[in-house]
């Protein structure tokens, strides 16, 4: 099964069994993520449509909101174990794909993310393994569950666009650890997201899947321009600058 040939109905009511035991390509990714709503990407064949203004301040020619995804179960579940999937495969090679989620739940005990769209995607994973979640809000620096001695974490984020709120979260997380003396807690080398945009704002697209010491093993990238707001030729030409996730409708309109 094709899921880029599949209408938007089809793909509502796809599950995880229909995907089997295989990994989705870049273009069924996309369409499943533009089926739920989830993808713009700005025409910039018309001048004035509006473009975004993202977290992170730059100005933006797309956007990922994963919000829209995460109202759909069973397509956030599928991209969810396909992460898994991806992340083990990473660590462990060429094993069969049953045998990849075991070895994965044999060295992750919790999965976490930053609110809000990090943590429903750590929710989503650790529900398929069956393992512990929690969360970190980076600006009120609340961590959504008990640090337990000897605990194994992996940290997943829906989208990264500058990876300022990955490590800003890594950053409360481990101050915690510090303040709380509390030892051998286990930070996996490896962040998880369902789109880096990232790879495509440093080096100039040669491929960065590097934060910090941290591998990014990612579903999908995408190259969304973005500018400094001074100097954003978008606002230059008339366009109107909207925050994406309280203008969605308009956006995609
Ligand atoms: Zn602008």
């Amino acid at each position: 099964m094709n899921i880029s040939r599949l209408s938007k109905e089809e793909v509502f009511s796809l599950t995880r069994e229909d995907i089997g035991k295989r990994f989705l390509n870049k273009d069924e990714i996309i369409h499943i993520l533009e089926s739920a709503d989830a993808l713009w990407l700005r025409n910039n064949n018309n001048r004035l449509s509006a473009h975004a203004v993202l977290k992170s301040g730059f100005h933006s020619d797309g956007f990922i909101n994963c919000r829209k995804l995460f109202e759909r179960n069973n397509l956030s579940e599928i991209l969810a174990h396909q992460l898994l999937m991806k992340i083990a495969k990473n660590l462990y090679g060429n094993l069969c794909f049953e045998s990849l989620a075991l070895a994965l739940k044999d060295d992750v005990n919790r999965i976490i993310g930053p609110v809000t769209g990090g943590a429903a995607l750590a929710g989503k994973m650790a529900e398929i393994l069956k393992i512990e979640t929690g969360y970190v809000d980076s600006k009120t620096l609340e961590i959504g569950f008990r640090l337990v001695p000897g605990e194994k974490i992996l940290v997943v984020e829906d989208v990264m666009t500058t990876g300022n709120t990955v490590l800003k979260t890594i950053e409360v997380f481990t101050e915690k650890i510090a303040s709380d003396k509390i030892c051998n807690i286990f930070l996996m080398p490896i962040i998880g997201l369902i789109a880096n945009r990232k790879k495509y704002i440093n080096n100039n697209g040669q491929g960065v899947v590097f934060l910090g010491f941290r591998h990014l093993i990612y579903l999908v990238d995408f190259k969304i321009n973005n500018w400094e707001p001074d100097t954003c030729p978008l606002c230059m030409d008339g366009s109107a600058a909207l925050r994406p996730k309280d203008n969605w409708e308009r956006l995609l309109n």
